[in-house]
């Protein structure tokens, strides 16, 4: 029996990672669910695995939050330190899969309490994956990665002949506007921009994936995760999303990870890591899928990928002016106030216009994170 906890358990990563636990309740125990604010959800999964903790980051929701979970023994907290307070709870398994930089300070607080974390919520490790990575070696504590692409790699990269590894091709599903010319781009509504062909995601990852931003910030979370040099990495627009990546040896063989295009899959890897578990996924029908594409990028269309490229390659803090320029207009075109190009627009100019020094503790990278929010934010209002 291993101990739970799930930071972000009411979006899609997860009621991904609940539906697996809970269809195995004599292997797992849930210690704490949390969430920002969608008090319902939470209350009915905390009701559902019986968790010992269910918290909400927005402090405003804890007496709802209480009066739903009235007559069980589930205990309620509220706000962003008892965020990271269920996330330093000592589970054995801790699943990262809160949206954006929101997530770095219970990731740390994960680490330190030296759980297996699991890392689907992206952002932090591309704001501050130096920092993070340290403190998982300082701590003892072991990363898993959950992101498809990530988990993909670490199936078939040899971590102990890390020399022998040519290159690492990270797939791409080329998002909803995988075909379209840029003018077409310009009147994209946020309706459009989340439906994406192949994935069900949240909304900020489901953007991401439409200008292909997401590529860009799986760019330099694979060097973040393997030792690997930035210029090694590829991407390769491969639309059925049935090969997750792949990596190449110097012998010239390319090993692969391919799976049905639902996150349950990766998630159920780092659940049962090393060992497997079942899925209710069915099997790859081959013949019925009968081929599988491949394109190069087109950085023209989608310059998010030339800005996180350019950004891994100078280091220090534009990782993270990236990262957060990227959430604050990801969030403005979501609330209808840019337009779809305007989100690389403004992470372009926001990294031209601010260039701190290199951050070397979680504070430098949140003051770099919160001041690029803010010339980001003037940005974006002025498009109005
Ligand atoms: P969702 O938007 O569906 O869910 C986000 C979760 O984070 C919700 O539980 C939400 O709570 C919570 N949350 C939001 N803001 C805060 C905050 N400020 N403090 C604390 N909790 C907060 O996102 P996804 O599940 O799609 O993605 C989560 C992470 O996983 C992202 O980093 C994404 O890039 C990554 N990822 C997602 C994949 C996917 O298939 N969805 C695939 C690979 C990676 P509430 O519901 O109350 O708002």
């Amino acid at each position: 029996m291993r101990t739970v906890t799930i930071l972000g358990a009411t979006g899609s990563i997860g009621t991904s990672t609940l539906d697996l636990i809970e269809r195995a309740p004599d292997q797992f125990r849930v210690k704490a669910l949390t969430a920002n604010g969608d008090v319902a959800g939470l209350a009915a999964a905390a009701r559902r695995t019986g968790a010992e903790w269910a918290v909400v980051a927005d402090a405003t929701c804890v007496e709802p939050l209480r009066a739903a979970l009235s007559g069980t023994r589930t205990r309620v907290a509220g706000g962003a330190q008892a965020v990271c307070d269920a996330a330093r709870s000592g589970a054995d398994w801790t699943m990262a899969a809160i949206v954006g930089c929101a997530g770095l300070a219970p990731v740390m607080a994960a680490i330190e309490s030296g759980s297996t974390v699991v890392l689907a919520n992206k952002e932090p490790l591309v704001s501050a994956g130096d920092v993070i990575v340290a403190a998982a070696k300082r701590h003892g504590a072991t990363l898993l990665p959950a992101d498809s692409e990530h988990n993909a790699i670490f199936q078939c990269f040899d971590a102990s002949r890390p020399a022998r590894v040519r290159r690492i091709v990270l797939t791409a599903s080329g998002g909803p506007f995988r075909t379209w010319r840029r003018e077409q781009m310009r009147s994209v509504t946020p309706e459009q921009a989340v439906a994406h062909p192949n994935w069900s995601m949240g909304a900020k990852i489901s953007v991401d994936s439409a200008t292909m931003m997401n590529k860009g910030l799986e760019l330099i979370e694979a060097a973040r995760l393997f030792p690997v040099a930035p210029e090694r990495i590829e991407i390769i627009i491969h639309r059925q999303s049935v090969i997750h990546s792949m990596v190449e040896y110097v012998d010239g063989s390319v090993l692969a990870q391919l799976g049905p295009s639902d996150m349950r899959v990766p998630i159920a890897h780092c659940l049962a890591w090393p060992d497997r578990m079942a899925t209710p996924m069915p099997s790859l029908d081959f013949a019925a899928l009968a081929r599988l594409d491949f394109e190069a990028p087109d950085e023209e269309r989608f310059p998010a990928l030339a800005l996180a490229r350019q950004a891994l390659r100078d280091g220090g803090a534009r990782p993270a002016i990236l990262n957060a320029a990227n959430e604050v207009a990801v969030a403005a075109f979501l609330a209808r106030g840019i337009g779809f190009l305007e989100i690389a627009a403004i992470v372009a100019d926001t990294l031209a216009a601010y260039d701190p020094p290199s951050p070397v503790t979680v504070d430098d990278v949140l003051a770099i994170d919160a001041q690029a929010r803010m010339m980001a934010g003037e940005r974006a209002r002025a498009c109005v």
